[in-house]
């Protein structure tokens, strides 16, 4: 495990020699002191990574030798992906096989941009019609500068990836700011940079916490672009501190995603896709579809059912056989959806299945996958993101109802249809205000989709190709190609 900064191609220690103390949620024990990154070390970061772009070889460099780059970080996170897995098993406190998954989605996610970053040089600039034939002109994109790229907890090194691989394939160079509560696989990522040789500066890594390493990233006049995934309060600081030289910002955030389920289901399937939709990564993901709808003839049925199926789902450390739900990431967060619980209680809602800790475990952050009814519309644990593995479910008549009842959100990152009626599955998903729709199923996610919200769940777009315009200027280039004069001071 590693316990200095990534700056310049370099091993640093933090210039105020802080430390954080990583915690193993599954034991509480500290199980890492990862380096604390201060003010002074952003800068020599961000330092580095204008000189790495400014004058540097990287993003003069031909898509196709970019791409050579990226391919070499996907094969050596394959290569090291047992080991990458159990850090995050480690850190996050996720079941192995999860783990596992995000890290090959990771190797992936490099593989995919590298494509990209190819696909550029053969279409390097596009051809514009202006409509007078003295001229010609033309749009090139240009990798944008430096990216402050600042990363959550719940998926550490493939959130990184969804920032660190498209930025890498435009041409950026990058300072990394990851979560404070997950540092070791990004900080890994710096040992994979050295190793394939990656030039001095494209990739500073900075361990630290939100406000002695995040708020000055932010804030730094040598950084041209922030990229946050994060909750919406921290997202608002980003934009305000990104406000002052005018960066260019894209936000991913929160989510309080609906999944609308029509009586025309399979109700095997429906309870299997509730609870993926809820209850993988511990609920702590964006676009967990935490308000369930169920269309009244069902309601009953699918309730009881849910309820007996999360009463049989294993809770565990992460590392045993079988565990499908493991602890919390952090004692914070588990504090903050136990209170949620208790709120919801206090509120009327009725605790139809968990809501509390697992028996037998005494130590770690666990929480019981948690079903909860009869809340108001108008209560807070329908309307706030609670990122544990909380689901409320309420019934609804007709199709406009739950349509309503969906979009009456401050959110707008995901939402799901569930019905045997293919047109009424199409029609459902136009008329969510979500930016990422399912149909029949909730969370799967691919790298060549784009990804992102509407309302107060972000701006902008990660993933596929919007993924790497949020990494890239665009360039007019018009040349006056006639021979006669301008004529607006010398006639012709
Ligand atoms: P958070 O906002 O607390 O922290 C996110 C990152 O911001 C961390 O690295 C943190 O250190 C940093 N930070 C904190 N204060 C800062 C400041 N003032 N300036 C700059 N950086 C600062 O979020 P979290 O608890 O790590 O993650 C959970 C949230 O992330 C949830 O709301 C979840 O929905 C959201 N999320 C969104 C997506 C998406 O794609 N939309 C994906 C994953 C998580």
């Amino acid at each position: 495990m590693q316990d200095r900064l990534f700056i310049d191609g370099k091993w640093e220690k933090p210039r105020r020699g802080g430390t954080l103390d990583v915690i193993d949620p599954a034991t509480e024990e500290i199980i890492h002191r990862a380096p604390a990154a201060t003010y002074e070390d952003v800068d020599r970061a961000a330092k580095a990574a204008r000189i790495a772009f400014d004058s540097g070889p990287w993003p003069k460099l031909s898509g196709n030798e970019r791409a050579a780059y990226l391919r070499a970080i996907a094969a050596k996170i394959e290569e090291k992906r047992h080991s990458l897995a159990r850090l995050e098993v480690a850190d996050n406190g996720k079941p192995l096989p999860e783990a596992l998954w995000d890290i090959d989605d990771a190797a992936g996610c490099f593989r995919y941009y590298a494509g990209l970053a190819e696909e550029l040089d053969t279409s390097p600039e596009e051809a514009i019609a202006v409509g007078d034939s003295r001229f010609t002109s033309r749009a090139v994109r240009e990798p944008l500068g430096v990216v402050g790229a600042i990363t959550p907890w719940n998926y550490p090194l493939l959130m990184v990836s969804w920032k660190v691989a498209p930025a890498l394939a435009a041409g950026c160079t990058i300072v990394l700011k990851p979560s404070e509560l997950t540092p070791l696989t990004a900080l890994e990522l710096g040992v994979i940079a050295e190793e394939v040789g990656l030039p001095a500066g494209v990739l500073n890594i900075l361990t630290g916490t939100g406000q002695d390493a995040g708020q000055p990233l932010t804030e730094h006049p040598l950084v041209d672009k922030l990229a946050f995934t994060g909750s919406v309060v921290t997202g608002r600081k980003v934009m305000m501190a990104g406000a002052q030289d005018i960066k260019n910002v894209s936000l991913e955030l929160g989510g309080k995603s609906p999944f609308v389920v029509f009586a025309d289901s399979d109700i095997d399937k429906a309870v299997e896709w509730i609870m993926f939709g809820i209850f993988w990564n511990q609920g702590q993901v964006c676009s967990a579809t935490s308000r369930v709808l169920v269309e009244e003839s069902i309601y009953e049925t699918v309730v009881k059912r849910l309820c007996e199926e999360a009463a049989k789902i294993t809770i565990g450390n992460g590392l045993e056989d079988g565990t499908l739900l493991g602890p919390i990431v952090s004692k914070g967060q588990y504090d903050k959806i136990m209170g949620a619980i208790d709120r919801a209680r206090q509120d009327g809602a009725t605790v139809a299945a968990g809501g509390g800790r697992p028996a037998g475990l005494n130590s770690g952050y666990f929480i019981e996958p948690t079903v909860l009814t009869d809340m108001r519309e108008d209560s807070y644990v329908w309307r706030e993101e609670i990122f544990g593995p909380v689901v409320c479910v309420k019934p609804f008549g007709e199709e406009a109802d739950a349509i309503r009842m969906a979009n009456d959100s401050r959110f707008g990152l995901a939402a799901a249809v569930m019905s045997a009626d293919r047109d009424r599955c199409e029609r459902v998903a136009r008329a969510f205000r979500a930016g990422i729709v399912w149909i029949n199923c909730s969370q799967p996610t691919f790298a060549e989709a784009p990804w992102g919200g509407y309302k107060q769940s972000g701006i902008g777009r990660e993933l596929g190709r919007w993924g790497l315009s949020n990494y890239l200027e665009t360039k007019q280039i018009t040349s006056f190609d006639a021979d006669e004069p301008w004529g607006w001071y010398i006639k012709g």
